[in-house]
Protein backbone atom coordinates (compact mmCIF):
# COMPACT_ATOMS: atom_id res chain seq x y z
CA UNK A 1 0.00 0.00 0.00
CA UNK A 2 1.55 3.51 -0.86
CA UNK A 3 -0.36 5.39 1.72
CA UNK A 4 -2.93 5.15 5.02
CA UNK A 5 -3.78 8.81 4.41
CA UNK A 6 -3.82 11.75 2.38
CA UNK A 7 -1.75 14.93 3.11
CA UNK A 8 -4.84 16.65 3.29
CA UNK A 9 -6.56 15.07 6.22
CA UNK A 10 -4.78 14.76 9.40
CA UNK A 11 -5.88 16.65 12.30
CA UNK A 12 -5.19 16.94 16.05
CA UNK A 13 -7.30 14.07 16.88
CA UNK A 14 -4.90 11.87 15.03
CA UNK A 15 -1.79 12.45 17.03
CA UNK A 16 -0.19 9.10 18.15
CA UNK A 17 -1.36 7.53 14.96
CA UNK A 18 1.40 5.86 12.57
CA UNK A 19 0.28 7.03 9.06
CA UNK A 20 2.45 6.34 5.78
CA UNK A 21 2.05 9.37 3.08
CA UNK A 22 3.12 9.73 -0.30
CA UNK A 23 3.51 13.06 -2.25
CA UNK A 24 5.63 15.48 -3.60
CA UNK A 25 8.08 17.72 -1.70
CA UNK A 26 7.34 20.96 -2.27
CA UNK A 27 10.04 22.59 0.78
CA UNK A 28 12.37 22.09 2.72
CA UNK A 29 13.89 23.93 5.54
CA UNK A 30 16.37 22.93 7.74
CA UNK A 31 16.94 24.31 10.99
CA UNK A 32 19.22 23.82 14.25
CA UNK A 33 19.50 19.84 13.22
CA UNK A 34 16.02 19.39 12.39
CA UNK A 35 14.92 19.15 8.97
CA UNK A 36 11.50 19.70 8.11
CA UNK A 37 9.67 19.07 4.62
CA UNK A 38 6.15 20.31 3.39
CA UNK A 39 4.92 17.06 1.27
CA UNK A 40 1.83 18.06 -1.22
CA UNK A 41 -0.43 15.99 -2.44
CA UNK A 42 -4.01 16.54 -3.99
CA UNK A 43 -5.46 16.95 -0.92
CA UNK A 44 -3.36 19.46 1.16
CA UNK A 45 0.19 19.27 2.78
CA UNK A 46 1.46 18.35 5.67
CA UNK A 47 5.01 18.74 7.64
CA UNK A 48 7.31 16.27 8.21
CA UNK A 49 10.07 16.47 10.47
CA UNK A 50 13.23 14.43 10.52
CA UNK A 51 16.04 15.08 14.03
CA UNK A 52 19.30 14.77 13.36
CA UNK A 53 20.16 14.07 16.47
CA UNK A 54 17.97 11.07 16.40
CA UNK A 55 17.86 9.73 13.35
CA UNK A 56 21.13 11.12 11.69
CA UNK A 57 20.89 8.94 8.68
CA UNK A 58 17.16 9.25 8.19
CA UNK A 59 17.46 12.99 8.04
CA UNK A 60 20.89 12.96 5.85
CA UNK A 61 18.67 10.77 3.44
CA UNK A 62 16.32 13.85 3.69
CA UNK A 63 18.25 17.00 3.28
CA UNK A 64 19.40 15.14 0.01
CA UNK A 65 15.81 15.65 -1.38
CA UNK A 66 14.86 17.82 -4.07
CA UNK A 67 11.62 20.17 -4.95
CA UNK A 68 9.23 17.54 -6.87
CA UNK A 69 10.99 14.38 -5.39
CA UNK A 70 7.98 11.80 -5.08
CA UNK A 71 8.39 10.20 -1.68
CA UNK A 72 6.67 7.91 0.45
CA UNK A 73 6.86 8.15 4.58
CA UNK A 74 5.73 6.38 7.33
CA UNK A 75 5.72 8.27 10.61
CA UNK A 76 3.62 9.10 13.68
CA UNK A 77 1.57 12.29 13.92
CA UNK A 78 2.36 14.90 16.79
CA UNK A 79 1.01 17.74 17.51
CA UNK A 80 2.73 20.78 15.99
CA UNK A 81 5.13 23.16 18.19
CA UNK A 82 4.55 25.96 15.92
CA UNK A 83 1.30 25.85 14.54
CA UNK A 84 0.12 27.19 11.00
CA UNK A 85 -3.56 27.88 11.15
CA UNK A 86 -3.17 29.12 7.44
CA UNK A 87 -3.41 25.19 6.55
CA UNK A 88 -5.76 23.01 7.81
CA UNK A 89 -3.12 20.38 8.75
CA UNK A 90 -1.43 23.13 10.21
CA UNK A 91 -1.79 21.95 14.12
CA UNK A 92 0.49 18.59 13.24
CA UNK A 93 3.16 16.97 11.63
CA UNK A 94 4.75 13.59 11.02
CA UNK A 95 7.75 12.69 13.05
CA UNK A 96 9.61 10.44 9.85
CA UNK A 97 10.72 7.27 10.91
CA UNK A 98 10.71 5.54 7.35
CA UNK A 99 11.40 7.20 4.31
CA UNK A 100 11.49 5.78 0.00
CA UNK A 101 12.52 8.18 -3.05
CA UNK A 102 9.66 6.44 -5.18
CA UNK A 103 11.17 9.24 -8.11
CA UNK A 104 13.14 11.67 -8.42
CA UNK A 105 12.41 15.37 -10.20
CA UNK A 106 15.00 17.75 -11.89
CA UNK A 107 14.77 21.13 -10.56
CA UNK A 108 10.91 22.41 -11.64
CA UNK A 109 11.05 25.28 -13.91
CA UNK A 110 9.09 27.91 -11.42
CA UNK A 111 7.84 27.47 -8.07
CA UNK A 112 5.15 25.19 -7.84
CA UNK A 113 3.14 27.21 -5.33
CA UNK A 114 0.30 29.94 -5.59
CA UNK A 115 2.58 32.66 -5.28
CA UNK A 116 4.74 31.66 -7.96
CA UNK A 117 7.79 33.21 -10.10
CA UNK A 118 6.80 31.35 -13.43
CA UNK A 119 5.13 33.66 -15.58
CA UNK A 120 2.29 32.76 -18.42
CA UNK A 121 4.73 31.09 -21.05
CA UNK A 122 6.23 28.94 -18.97
CA UNK A 123 2.96 27.94 -16.94
CA UNK A 124 1.45 26.32 -19.78
CA UNK A 125 4.51 24.40 -21.15
CA UNK A 126 5.36 22.76 -18.30
CA UNK A 127 0.98 23.16 -17.15
CA UNK A 128 1.44 19.62 -15.74
CA UNK A 129 3.27 21.12 -13.22
CA UNK A 130 1.33 24.25 -13.05
CA UNK A 131 -1.41 21.88 -12.30
CA UNK A 132 0.15 20.85 -9.01
CA UNK A 133 -0.33 24.69 -7.69
CA UNK A 134 -3.36 24.40 -5.30
CA UNK A 135 -5.16 27.38 -6.29
CA UNK A 136 -5.02 26.25 -10.12
CA UNK A 137 -6.11 22.47 -9.39
CA UNK A 138 -9.07 24.20 -7.32
CA UNK A 139 -10.59 25.39 -10.80
CA UNK A 140 -10.76 21.83 -11.88
CA UNK A 141 -12.40 20.85 -8.95
CA UNK A 142 -14.96 23.34 -9.40
CA UNK A 143 -15.36 22.57 -12.59
CA UNK A 144 -16.19 18.80 -11.88
CA UNK A 145 -18.57 19.98 -9.34
CA UNK A 146 -20.38 22.30 -11.80
CA UNK A 147 -20.77 19.36 -13.87
CA UNK A 148 -21.83 17.29 -11.94
CA UNK A 149 -24.64 19.11 -10.45
CA UNK A 150 -25.52 20.08 -14.19
CA UNK A 151 -26.40 16.41 -14.59
CA UNK A 152 -27.77 15.91 -11.58
CA UNK A 153 -30.13 19.30 -12.25
CA UNK A 154 -30.94 18.00 -15.93
CA UNK A 155 -31.60 14.35 -15.02
CA UNK A 156 -34.19 15.44 -12.14
CA UNK A 157 -35.72 17.33 -15.09
CA UNK A 158 -35.84 14.30 -17.68
CA UNK A 159 -33.17 15.20 -19.54
CA UNK A 160 -30.86 12.29 -21.60
CA UNK A 161 -27.30 12.69 -21.87
CA UNK A 162 -26.23 11.58 -25.52
CA UNK A 163 -23.34 11.95 -27.30
CA UNK A 164 -22.84 13.01 -31.05
CA UNK A 165 -20.40 12.46 -32.91
CA UNK A 166 -17.07 14.39 -33.16
CA UNK A 167 -16.25 13.93 -37.15
CA UNK A 168 -19.09 15.58 -38.66
CA UNK A 169 -19.90 17.38 -42.00
CA UNK A 170 -19.10 20.57 -42.18
CA UNK A 171 -22.24 23.29 -41.44
CA UNK A 172 -21.21 26.61 -40.86
CA UNK A 173 -22.64 28.25 -38.10
CA UNK A 174 -21.06 31.58 -38.25
CA UNK A 175 -17.73 30.68 -37.35
CA UNK A 176 -14.92 28.86 -39.78
CA UNK A 177 -14.63 25.23 -39.25
CA UNK A 178 -11.69 22.72 -38.12
CA UNK A 179 -11.28 20.11 -40.78
CA UNK A 180 -10.23 16.84 -40.41
CA UNK A 181 -8.97 14.69 -44.03
CA UNK A 182 -10.25 11.53 -44.35
CA UNK A 183 -7.79 8.27 -45.32
CA UNK A 184 -10.55 6.46 -46.24
CA UNK A 185 -11.81 9.11 -48.68
CA UNK A 186 -9.23 10.80 -50.36
CA UNK A 187 -9.95 14.45 -50.77
CA UNK A 188 -12.84 14.90 -48.15
CA UNK A 189 -13.16 15.95 -45.20
CA UNK A 190 -14.88 15.78 -41.74
CA UNK A 191 -15.68 19.33 -39.82
CA UNK A 192 -15.37 19.55 -35.90
CA UNK A 193 -18.61 20.31 -34.60
CA UNK A 194 -19.25 24.44 -34.36
CA UNK A 195 -22.21 22.79 -31.66
CA UNK A 196 -23.78 19.80 -32.07
CA UNK A 197 -26.78 22.28 -32.94
CA UNK A 198 -28.07 20.46 -36.04
CA UNK A 199 -27.32 16.59 -34.53
CA UNK A 200 -29.32 18.04 -30.81
CA UNK A 201 -32.45 18.93 -33.51
CA UNK A 202 -32.55 15.74 -35.45
CA UNK A 203 -32.60 13.94 -31.80
CA UNK A 204 -35.82 15.75 -31.41
CA UNK A 205 -37.38 14.64 -34.52
CA UNK A 206 -36.25 11.41 -33.05
CA UNK A 207 -38.67 11.99 -30.06
CA UNK A 208 -35.80 12.49 -28.02
CA UNK A 209 -37.82 15.36 -25.91
CA UNK A 210 -35.43 16.48 -23.70
CA UNK A 211 -31.46 15.94 -24.50
CA UNK A 212 -28.57 17.78 -23.48
CA UNK A 213 -24.78 17.17 -23.47
CA UNK A 214 -21.52 18.80 -21.56
CA UNK A 215 -20.09 18.90 -25.32
CA UNK A 216 -16.79 19.95 -26.75
CA UNK A 217 -17.25 22.24 -29.63
CA UNK A 218 -14.79 24.15 -32.12
CA UNK A 219 -14.36 27.42 -33.97
CA UNK A 220 -11.55 28.34 -35.96
CA UNK A 221 -12.08 32.18 -35.10
CA UNK A 222 -9.27 34.76 -34.80
CA UNK A 223 -8.60 34.73 -31.06
CA UNK A 224 -10.18 37.45 -29.58
CA UNK A 225 -9.82 37.64 -25.83
CA UNK A 226 -10.90 35.15 -23.68
CA UNK A 227 -11.88 32.77 -26.49
CA UNK A 228 -10.44 29.24 -26.86
CA UNK A 229 -10.76 27.48 -30.68
CA UNK A 230 -12.19 24.58 -28.27
CA UNK A 231 -14.46 24.63 -25.28
CA UNK A 232 -17.14 23.40 -23.68
CA UNK A 233 -20.88 23.69 -23.54
CA UNK A 234 -23.86 22.59 -21.53
CA UNK A 235 -26.02 22.20 -24.45
CA UNK A 236 -29.65 21.54 -24.35
CA UNK A 237 -32.73 20.89 -26.24
CA UNK A 238 -36.29 20.52 -25.94
CA UNK A 239 -39.69 19.57 -27.67
CA UNK A 240 -43.03 20.58 -27.63
CA UNK A 241 -41.63 23.74 -25.93
CA UNK A 242 -41.86 27.84 -25.94
CA UNK A 243 -39.22 30.36 -25.27
CA UNK A 244 -41.04 30.82 -21.81
CA UNK A 245 -40.94 27.56 -20.78
CA UNK A 246 -37.07 27.23 -21.50
CA UNK A 247 -36.60 30.19 -20.31
CA UNK A 248 -38.21 29.05 -16.69
CA UNK A 249 -36.66 26.25 -16.43
CA UNK A 250 -32.82 27.38 -17.46
CA UNK A 251 -33.49 30.10 -15.09
CA UNK A 252 -34.32 27.60 -12.31
CA UNK A 253 -30.92 25.90 -13.26
CA UNK A 254 -28.74 28.91 -12.81
CA UNK A 255 -30.58 29.77 -9.73
CA UNK A 256 -30.09 25.56 -8.34
CA UNK A 257 -25.98 26.51 -9.48
CA UNK A 258 -25.47 29.38 -8.18
CA UNK A 259 -27.09 27.51 -5.02
CA UNK A 260 -25.04 24.77 -4.92
CA UNK A 261 -21.88 25.97 -5.84
CA UNK A 262 -21.67 29.44 -5.04
CA UNK A 263 -24.28 29.67 -1.68
CA UNK A 264 -25.89 32.49 -3.34
CA UNK A 265 -29.45 33.03 -3.42
CA UNK A 266 -30.53 34.76 -6.83
CA UNK A 267 -33.48 36.77 -7.07
CA UNK A 268 -36.43 35.76 -9.36
CA UNK A 269 -37.71 36.27 -12.62
CA UNK A 270 -34.30 37.64 -13.97
CA UNK A 271 -35.09 40.60 -15.45
CA UNK A 272 -35.84 40.28 -19.42
CA UNK A 273 -34.54 43.20 -21.43
CA UNK A 274 -35.32 43.11 -25.28
CA UNK A 275 -32.34 43.40 -27.47
CA UNK A 276 -33.51 47.52 -28.62
CA UNK A 277 -33.92 47.98 -25.20
CA UNK A 278 -30.36 47.23 -24.31
CA UNK A 279 -28.73 48.38 -26.95
CA UNK A 280 -30.29 51.41 -26.25
CA UNK A 281 -29.85 51.52 -22.55
CA UNK A 282 -26.65 50.62 -22.51
CA UNK A 283 -25.29 49.79 -25.91
CA UNK A 284 -24.57 46.04 -26.02
CA UNK A 285 -26.40 42.86 -25.96
CA UNK A 286 -24.78 41.49 -23.03
CA UNK A 287 -25.04 44.26 -20.19
CA UNK A 288 -23.45 44.41 -17.18
CA UNK A 289 -26.31 45.50 -14.84
CA UNK A 290 -24.30 45.55 -11.48
CA UNK A 291 -24.14 49.08 -11.71
CA UNK A 292 -26.33 51.87 -13.47
CA UNK A 293 -24.93 54.40 -15.33
CA UNK A 294 -27.78 54.09 -18.12
CA UNK A 295 -27.62 55.89 -21.39
CA UNK A 296 -29.23 58.84 -21.85
CA UNK A 297 -29.95 59.84 -25.66
CA UNK A 298 -28.72 63.66 -26.22
CA UNK A 299 -29.97 64.41 -29.47
CA UNK A 300 -33.02 66.94 -28.70
CA UNK A 301 -31.01 68.82 -26.32
CA UNK A 302 -27.74 68.94 -27.96
CA UNK A 303 -27.64 68.57 -31.91
CA UNK A 304 -28.81 71.74 -33.77
CA UNK A 305 -28.99 73.61 -30.89
CA UNK A 306 -25.16 74.96 -30.47
CA UNK A 307 -22.55 75.56 -33.10
CA UNK A 308 -21.02 72.41 -32.51
CA UNK A 309 -20.17 70.62 -35.75
CA UNK A 310 -19.33 67.39 -34.23
CA UNK A 311 -22.69 67.21 -32.94
CA UNK A 312 -24.82 68.76 -35.55
CA UNK A 313 -23.51 66.33 -38.11
CA UNK A 314 -23.93 63.29 -35.58
CA UNK A 315 -26.31 60.49 -36.17
CA UNK A 316 -26.50 59.87 -32.33
CA UNK A 317 -25.18 61.56 -29.29
CA UNK A 318 -25.40 60.17 -25.73
CA UNK A 319 -24.17 60.64 -22.53
CA UNK A 320 -23.31 58.95 -19.17
CA UNK A 321 -22.90 60.07 -15.92
CA UNK A 322 -20.29 59.52 -13.70
CA UNK A 323 -21.27 60.33 -9.83
CA UNK A 324 -19.21 62.28 -7.91
CA UNK A 325 -16.62 62.56 -10.57
CA UNK A 326 -16.78 66.12 -11.23
CA UNK A 327 -13.25 66.50 -9.53
CA UNK A 328 -11.18 64.82 -12.27
CA UNK A 329 -8.30 66.40 -12.92
CA UNK A 330 -7.44 67.44 -16.23
CA UNK A 331 -5.23 64.55 -16.41
CA UNK A 332 -8.06 61.80 -15.42
CA UNK A 333 -10.19 63.24 -18.36
CA UNK A 334 -6.94 63.33 -20.88
CA UNK A 335 -7.18 59.00 -20.27
CA UNK A 336 -10.43 58.85 -20.75
CA UNK A 337 -10.12 60.38 -23.84
CA UNK A 338 -7.57 58.72 -24.83
CA UNK A 339 -9.22 55.51 -24.06
CA UNK A 340 -12.18 55.98 -25.91
CA UNK A 341 -9.90 57.09 -29.07
CA UNK A 342 -7.76 54.11 -28.69
CA UNK A 343 -7.90 51.92 -31.92
CA UNK A 344 -9.77 49.54 -29.92
CA UNK A 345 -12.72 51.85 -29.41
CA UNK A 346 -12.22 54.14 -32.26
CA UNK A 347 -14.11 57.32 -30.77
CA UNK A 348 -12.97 60.72 -32.57
CA UNK A 349 -13.19 62.29 -29.02
CA UNK A 350 -15.06 62.79 -25.60
CA UNK A 351 -17.18 65.51 -24.99
CA UNK A 352 -17.23 66.27 -21.03
CA UNK A 353 -19.42 68.57 -18.48
CA UNK A 354 -18.61 68.79 -14.75
CA UNK A 355 -21.62 69.96 -12.25
CA UNK A 356 -20.22 72.16 -9.54
CA UNK A 357 -21.06 72.04 -5.72
CA UNK A 358 -23.42 74.65 -6.89
CA UNK A 359 -25.45 73.21 -9.55
CA UNK A 360 -23.38 75.46 -12.49
CA UNK A 361 -22.41 73.65 -15.67
CA UNK A 362 -18.92 73.71 -16.50
CA UNK A 363 -18.40 71.61 -20.25
CA UNK A 364 -15.74 70.76 -22.72
CA UNK A 365 -18.07 72.46 -25.61
CA UNK A 366 -18.68 75.77 -23.19
CA UNK A 367 -18.45 78.09 -25.81
CA UNK A 368 -20.56 76.04 -28.69
CA UNK A 369 -23.79 76.07 -26.68
CA UNK A 370 -25.67 78.93 -24.16
CA UNK A 371 -26.01 78.55 -20.66
CA UNK A 372 -29.35 77.25 -21.20
CA UNK A 373 -28.78 74.17 -23.43
CA UNK A 374 -26.38 73.42 -20.67
CA UNK A 375 -28.71 73.17 -17.91
CA UNK A 376 -31.41 71.26 -20.14
CA UNK A 377 -28.39 68.56 -20.49
CA UNK A 378 -27.66 68.39 -17.08
CA UNK A 379 -31.87 67.98 -16.77
CA UNK A 380 -31.67 65.62 -18.97
CA UNK A 381 -28.47 63.57 -17.94
CA UNK A 382 -30.53 64.19 -14.12
CA UNK A 383 -26.89 65.10 -12.91
CA UNK A 384 -26.15 66.12 -9.25
CA UNK A 385 -23.86 68.68 -7.84
CA UNK A 386 -20.41 67.08 -8.45
CA UNK A 387 -21.66 64.85 -11.04
CA UNK A 388 -19.26 64.51 -14.38
CA UNK A 389 -21.46 64.04 -17.28
CA UNK A 390 -19.31 62.35 -20.44
CA UNK A 391 -20.94 62.04 -24.09
CA UNK A 392 -19.82 60.06 -27.03
CA UNK A 393 -21.21 61.07 -30.75
CA UNK A 394 -20.77 59.80 -34.01
CA UNK A 395 -22.38 58.93 -37.42
CA UNK A 396 -23.47 56.01 -36.65
CA UNK A 397 -25.58 55.10 -33.70
CA UNK A 398 -24.67 50.89 -33.41
CA UNK A 399 -21.09 51.98 -33.48
CA UNK A 400 -21.07 55.23 -30.90
CA UNK A 401 -23.16 53.07 -28.38
CA UNK A 402 -21.15 50.32 -28.35
CA UNK A 403 -18.21 52.71 -27.77
CA UNK A 404 -20.06 54.72 -25.11
CA UNK A 405 -20.49 51.30 -23.73
CA UNK A 406 -16.48 50.32 -23.27
CA UNK A 407 -16.63 54.27 -21.60
CA UNK A 408 -19.48 52.81 -19.15
CA UNK A 409 -17.70 49.63 -18.35
CA UNK A 410 -14.46 51.64 -17.95
CA UNK A 411 -15.76 53.94 -15.34
CA UNK A 412 -17.32 51.16 -13.70
CA UNK A 413 -14.22 49.46 -13.43
CA UNK A 414 -12.57 52.75 -11.96
CA UNK A 415 -15.37 53.42 -9.56
CA UNK A 416 -15.22 49.90 -8.45
CA UNK A 417 -18.40 49.00 -9.43
CA UNK A 418 -18.04 45.52 -10.91
CA UNK A 419 -17.53 43.52 -7.63
CA UNK A 420 -16.83 39.91 -8.66
CA UNK A 421 -18.90 38.68 -5.66
CA UNK A 422 -22.13 40.07 -6.78
CA UNK A 423 -23.95 38.21 -9.73
CA UNK A 424 -26.80 40.23 -12.14
CA UNK A 425 -28.27 37.93 -14.43
CA UNK A 426 -30.68 38.81 -16.98
CA UNK A 427 -32.24 37.50 -20.45
CA UNK A 428 -31.87 39.19 -23.46
CA UNK A 429 -34.81 38.76 -25.81
CA UNK A 430 -35.71 39.80 -29.24
CA UNK A 431 -32.84 39.60 -30.96
CA UNK A 432 -32.99 40.38 -34.75
CA UNK A 433 -32.97 37.59 -36.95
CA UNK A 434 -30.19 39.40 -39.59
CA UNK A 435 -27.00 41.19 -39.15
CA UNK A 436 -25.56 43.05 -42.35
CA UNK A 437 -21.90 41.92 -43.25
CA UNK A 438 -19.89 44.50 -44.49
CA UNK A 439 -17.23 42.02 -44.72
CA UNK A 440 -19.57 39.45 -46.69
CA UNK A 441 -22.29 41.88 -48.32
CA UNK A 442 -24.95 40.06 -46.94
CA UNK A 443 -27.35 38.95 -44.64
CA UNK A 444 -25.95 36.90 -41.64
CA UNK A 445 -27.89 34.93 -39.11
CA UNK A 446 -27.61 36.89 -35.70
CA UNK A 447 -27.81 33.28 -33.50
CA UNK A 448 -27.43 30.89 -36.61
CA UNK A 449 -29.95 30.17 -39.26
CA UNK A 450 -32.10 27.12 -37.00
CA UNK A 451 -33.57 30.34 -35.45
CA UNK A 452 -37.45 31.00 -35.91
CA UNK A 453 -38.79 34.01 -36.83
CA UNK A 454 -41.33 35.53 -34.61
CA UNK A 455 -44.28 34.33 -35.72
CA UNK A 456 -45.60 37.99 -36.08
CA UNK A 457 -42.17 39.06 -37.64
CA UNK A 458 -42.36 36.56 -40.55
CA UNK A 459 -44.40 38.66 -43.59
CA UNK A 460 -41.76 40.93 -43.45
CA UNK A 461 -38.72 38.07 -44.21
CA UNK A 462 -40.56 39.11 -47.48
CA UNK A 463 -40.63 43.03 -47.46
CA UNK A 464 -37.51 44.00 -45.12
CA UNK A 465 -36.00 40.66 -43.81
CA UNK A 466 -33.51 43.13 -41.68
CA UNK A 467 -36.04 44.11 -39.08
CA UNK A 468 -37.11 40.67 -38.66
CA UNK A 469 -36.99 39.49 -34.83
CA UNK A 470 -35.89 35.64 -33.71
CA UNK A 471 -37.07 34.03 -31.19
CA UNK A 472 -33.67 33.74 -29.37
CA UNK A 473 -32.41 34.69 -25.97
CA UNK A 474 -29.24 34.78 -24.08
CA UNK A 475 -28.68 34.89 -20.43
CA UNK A 476 -26.29 37.42 -19.35
CA UNK A 477 -23.94 37.48 -16.60
CA UNK A 478 -21.88 40.26 -15.10
CA UNK A 479 -21.59 41.42 -19.01
CA UNK A 480 -20.75 38.12 -20.18
CA UNK A 481 -23.12 36.29 -22.17
CA UNK A 482 -22.92 32.71 -20.36
CA UNK A 483 -25.43 31.26 -22.58
CA UNK A 484 -28.00 31.76 -25.54
CA UNK A 485 -30.52 29.81 -27.49
CA UNK A 486 -33.59 29.91 -29.69
CA UNK A 487 -36.80 28.19 -30.51
CA UNK A 488 -35.75 26.38 -33.92
CA UNK A 489 -37.92 26.16 -37.04
CA UNK A 490 -39.25 22.89 -37.53
CA UNK A 491 -40.96 23.82 -40.73
CA UNK A 492 -38.32 22.63 -44.12
CA UNK A 493 -40.31 25.88 -46.32
CA UNK A 494 -39.35 28.00 -43.88
CA UNK A 495 -36.23 26.78 -43.24
CA UNK A 496 -35.17 26.72 -46.85
CA UNK A 497 -36.53 30.31 -46.77
CA UNK A 498 -34.36 31.62 -44.49
CA UNK A 499 -31.68 29.86 -46.47
CA UNK A 500 -32.55 31.55 -49.29
CA UNK A 501 -32.08 35.39 -47.33
CA UNK A 502 -28.91 34.13 -46.23
CA UNK A 503 -27.82 34.20 -49.58
CA UNK A 504 -28.06 29.97 -49.92
CA UNK A 505 -28.38 28.54 -53.57
CA UNK A 506 -31.07 25.95 -53.19
CA UNK A 507 -28.53 23.39 -54.56
CA UNK A 508 -26.31 24.59 -51.89
CA UNK A 509 -28.35 24.50 -49.00
CA UNK A 510 -29.62 21.23 -50.09
CA UNK A 511 -25.86 19.84 -49.92
CA UNK A 512 -25.25 21.61 -46.83
CA UNK A 513 -28.27 21.12 -44.76
CA UNK A 514 -30.32 18.51 -47.05
CA UNK A 515 -30.43 16.14 -44.02
CA UNK A 516 -32.03 18.45 -41.73
CA UNK A 517 -34.59 19.69 -44.36
CA UNK A 518 -35.29 16.05 -45.45
CA UNK A 519 -36.11 15.23 -41.44
CA UNK A 520 -38.21 18.07 -41.27
CA UNK A 521 -40.51 16.61 -43.49
CA UNK A 522 -40.78 13.41 -41.43
CA UNK A 523 -43.01 15.19 -38.40
CA UNK A 524 -40.65 17.34 -36.65
CA UNK A 525 -42.04 18.49 -32.90
CA UNK A 526 -41.63 22.63 -32.31
CA UNK A 527 -38.90 22.58 -30.69
CA UNK A 528 -36.08 24.53 -28.91
CA UNK A 529 -32.91 24.83 -26.67
CA UNK A 530 -29.92 26.60 -25.38
CA UNK A 531 -26.44 25.96 -24.39
CA UNK A 532 -24.65 27.36 -21.51
CA UNK A 533 -20.67 28.35 -21.64
CA UNK A 534 -19.38 25.57 -18.79
CA UNK A 535 -15.66 27.30 -19.05
CA UNK A 536 -17.62 30.86 -18.85
CA UNK A 537 -20.10 29.59 -15.85
CA UNK A 538 -16.95 27.91 -14.04
CA UNK A 539 -14.83 30.96 -14.43
CA UNK A 540 -17.41 32.92 -13.22
CA UNK A 541 -18.07 30.86 -10.08
CA UNK A 542 -14.49 30.80 -9.70
CA UNK A 543 -13.52 34.61 -9.68
CA UNK A 544 -11.20 34.39 -12.62
CA UNK A 545 -10.11 36.85 -15.38
CA UNK A 546 -9.60 34.19 -18.17
CA UNK A 547 -11.95 31.09 -18.97
CA UNK A 548 -7.85 29.41 -19.50
CA UNK A 549 -7.58 29.08 -16.17
CA UNK A 550 -9.95 26.82 -15.78
CA UNK A 551 -9.44 24.87 -18.18
CA UNK A 552 -6.78 21.74 -17.78
CA UNK A 553 -4.69 22.30 -21.00
CA UNK A 554 -5.64 25.49 -23.11
CA UNK A 555 -4.46 27.22 -25.88
CA UNK A 556 -2.45 29.90 -25.81
CA UNK A 557 -3.53 33.46 -27.74
CA UNK A 558 -2.14 32.11 -30.99
CA UNK A 559 -4.43 29.13 -30.86
CA UNK A 560 -1.27 26.62 -30.12
CA UNK A 561 -0.78 24.42 -27.34
CA UNK A 562 2.67 25.08 -26.26
CA UNK A 563 2.95 22.03 -24.73
CA UNK A 564 2.59 19.68 -27.05
CA UNK A 565 3.57 22.13 -29.44
CA UNK A 566 0.30 21.68 -31.87
CA UNK A 567 -0.49 22.53 -34.13
CA UNK A 568 2.39 20.74 -36.60
CA UNK A 569 3.12 19.69 -39.36
CA UNK A 570 2.51 16.20 -40.57
CA UNK A 571 5.26 13.30 -41.76
CA UNK A 572 5.79 13.08 -45.74
CA UNK A 573 4.13 9.50 -44.80
CA UNK A 574 1.36 10.76 -43.04
CA UNK A 575 0.45 13.29 -46.02
CA UNK A 576 0.53 10.63 -48.98
CA UNK A 577 -1.63 8.27 -46.57
CA UNK A 578 -3.98 11.11 -47.12
CA UNK A 579 -3.54 11.55 -50.13
CA UNK A 580 -2.50 15.36 -49.96
CA UNK A 581 0.35 17.20 -50.65
CA UNK A 582 0.92 20.82 -48.37
CA UNK A 583 1.78 23.96 -50.32
CA UNK A 584 1.69 27.33 -47.97
CA UNK A 585 0.69 30.25 -49.50
CA UNK A 586 3.03 33.07 -47.78
N1 LIG B 1 -25.87 26.02 -30.79
C1 LIG B 1 -26.04 27.31 -30.21
C2 LIG B 1 -24.69 27.95 -29.94
O1 LIG B 1 -23.69 27.27 -29.94
C3 LIG B 1 -26.82 27.29 -28.95
C4 LIG B 1 -28.24 26.98 -29.18
O2 LIG B 1 -28.89 27.64 -29.99
O3 LIG B 1 -28.72 26.06 -28.52
O4 LIG B 1 -24.61 29.14 -29.69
Amino acid sequence: MYRTKTCGELRLSDVGSEVTLAGWVQRLRKMGGMTFIDLRDRYGITQLVFDEAKQAELCERANKLGREYVVQVTGTVSERYNKNPQLPTGDIEIVVTALTVLNASEVPPFTIEDHTDGGDDLRMKYRYLDLRRQCVRANLELRHRVCLEVRRFLDSKGFLEIETPILVGSTPEGARDFVVPSRMNPGQFYALPQSPQTLKQLLMVAGVDRYFQIAKCFRDEDLRADRQPEFTQIDCEMSFVEQNDIITLFEEMAVYLFKTIRGCDLPTPFLRLSWDEAMRRFGSDKPDMRFGMEFVELMDVLKGTGDFAVFNEAKYIGGICAEGCASYTRKQLDQLTDFVKSPQIGAKGLVYARVGEDGSVKSSVDKFYSPEVLARLKEAMNAKPGDLILIISGPDTQRARKQLCELRLEMGNRLGLRDKNKFALLWVVDFPMFEWSDEEQRLMAMHHPFTSPKPEDIPLLDTDPARVRANAYDMVCNGVEVGGGSIRIHDSQLQAKIFKILGFTPERAQAQFGFLMNAFKYGAPPHGGLAYGLDRWVSLFAGLDSIRDCIAFPKNNSGRDVMLDAPSVLEPGQLDELCLKVETKS
